[in-house]
């Protein structure tokens, strides 16, 4: 493992470097902010003791980092840029008549380290972030965006199930040492009879029902910071992985990076699945998203589910009539059971045409654990949640965008998976660098978005009170984290 040594000393023409790259540029703030000497350690490993002397690792981390901030095409295009970027040459540390490396080192040094050494990277540009006070840690935004592959539509084949297996099998043998590929069983059915033949990696997913045809994605997940944006987690997974499915790794991620407690979450409809909702709830966490609506007959202008009292005791349901509703029906697979009314009594009750049109009766669907729903439905009420989700959409809007307008975000530069995600590690470092750079504590406080009077009053945290409603579930203020949930008075 070679270790380049800048020599000042040697530059030629007189020509000193550190006096032509300007007080103010950008790079110089990056130079400071990141201590990249650490990727020595770090690879240490991946290097023999004999051969070739190699590039400097810190070299290479920093020309990669380069191809990012500075959107440049390809690494090819970068060297060749290299000897007439004065700004560039002083970053790396190199004179103008040092070599540069050829491109090709790029590649090889990625698949030579794996994804740690960026992976660490980014992490550090989030503990900076926290040093600075750009990070709450309390409250995150969580969201995702598709990224076309470097694969087109047309390197799809179909074929069945069986063969389309064997070529992925085929394409991980090939790479077996990095490849985190997911196993076919894990892919949407549509996936298991397509692959593509430039990035297996990478199915076939459409933008939307109005969003054209489908080609090889990946899809980036990324956690966002309330305080001033700054991301504190990323996941890349292949384009159909669900996007619920990321939300607790993500938060085991942001907390670990940040070395705080999240007390907030706040993400669009997609992510409020029934799972999510009661695992945020029983962690602790208040669920800020679009209100899930409860399962009903709403659009046929038929009585609700919150038109039904539920008695706990006893556990039945009352229905608008008065009559009792007893557990009849549990469906293992979707964790509910069915409480129905006698059919007689249905039959004849006056209630009939408002409440069901089936001839068996009336039913309502209880999940088996309705308590939390319910409680994860009257936090997204809140006026708080309704504020964190008008923020939600320019924090993480804004995120996005800057990533695709100045890192080349929203198109794979390299192939497979696993580069997949050193590239996405690298653009949200660049981006918290970028943040870094930008703001100081004071801007940034600054920046704070206004709270409702709700919001104000959740910061003195008074005691949290559940109070059932003909409307449902009603929460009025908070508990402690340490409290939260266990506290719980139904009034
Ligand atoms: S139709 Fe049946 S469930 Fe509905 S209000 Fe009448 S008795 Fe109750």
């Amino acid at each position: 493992m070679g270790q380049h040594e800048g020599q000042k000393e040697l530059f030629s023409y007189g020509v000193d470097l550190d006096r032509r790259v300007r007080a103010e540029h950008p790079l110089r703030r990056v130079q400071a902010m990141i201590d990249f000497t650490f990727a020595r350690a770090a690879v240490a490993h991946t290097y023999g003791e004999n051969g070739n002397v190699s590039v400097d690792p810190v070299v290479l981390l920093k020309l990669m980092l380069l191809l990012f901030h500075e959107n440049v095409r390809s690494e090819r295009e970068l060297v060749r840029r290299l000897p007439e970027r004065l700004d560039w040459l002083w970053f790396l540390g190199y004179s103008l008549d040092d070599e540069a490396p050829n491109h090709s080192v790029l590649s090889k040094a990625r698949a030579r380290w794996g994804g740690e050494l960026f992976e660490e990277l980014f992490v550090r540009t989030v503990r900076q972030c926290v040093e600075a006070g750009l990070v709450d840690g309390a409250k995150v935004h969580l969201d995702g965006s598709l990224i076309d592959a470097d694969a087109s539509r047309d390197s799809v084949v179909k074929a069945d199930a069986e063969t389309i297996a064997r070529i992925r099998a085929a394409y991980g043998a090939q790479e077996r040492k990095l490849d985190e590929t997911k196993p076919p069983s894990a892919r949407c059915k549509t996936n298991l009879k397509l692959v593509s033949k430039t990035d297996p990696d990478a199915p076939c997913v459409s933008k939307g029902p109005q969003s054209g045809t489908a080609r090889p994605r990946y899809k980036h997940h990324r956690m966002v910071d309330d305080r001033c944006g700054v991301i504190t987690a990323v996941a890349t997974t292949p384009g159909d992985v669900a996007e619920p499915a990321q939300v607790a790794p993500l938060l085991a991620q942001h907390e670990k990076n940040t070395r705080k407690e999240v007390t907030a979450f706040v993400a669009d409809r997609g992510y409020g699945t029934v799972e999510t909702y009661c695992d945020l709830i029983a962690q602790g966490v208040r669920p800020h998203m679009t209100p899930m609506q409860p399962a009903g007959h709403k659009s046929e202008g038929l009585y609700t589910k919150d038109d039904f009292r539920y008695d706990e005791s006893a556990d039945v349901y009352f229905c608008p009539a008065g009559q009792t509703m007893t557990p009849r029906r549990f469906h293992e697979r979707r964790q509910m059971t069915d409480y129905v009314a006698d059919k007689k009594i249905c039959a004849q009750c006056p209630l009939r045409a408002e409440c069901t049109k089936s001839k068996t009766g009336r039913s309502v669907a209880r999940h088996w654990r309705e308590k939390d729903l319910e409680v994860a439905r009257a936090f997204t009420r809140l006026p708080e949640a309704q504020a964190d989700r008008r923020r939600r959409r320019s924090l993480m809007e804004g995120s996005f965008a800057h990533a695709a307008n100045h890192y080349h975000f929203k198109r794979a530069r390299w192939r497979r998976l696993h580069r997949q995600k050193i590239q996405d590690w690298i653009i949200a470092a660049v981006q918290n660098v970028a943040r870094l750079c930008g703001a100081t504590g004071a801007a940034v406080a600054a920046k704070q978005p206004k709270r409702p009077r709700q919001g104000a009053a959740a910061a003195s945290r008074p005691a949290f009170i559940l109070r059932a409603g003909e409307n449902g579930a009603r929460i009025v203020g908070f508990p402690p984290f340490s409290e939260f949930p266990g506290n719980m008075r139904a009034a």
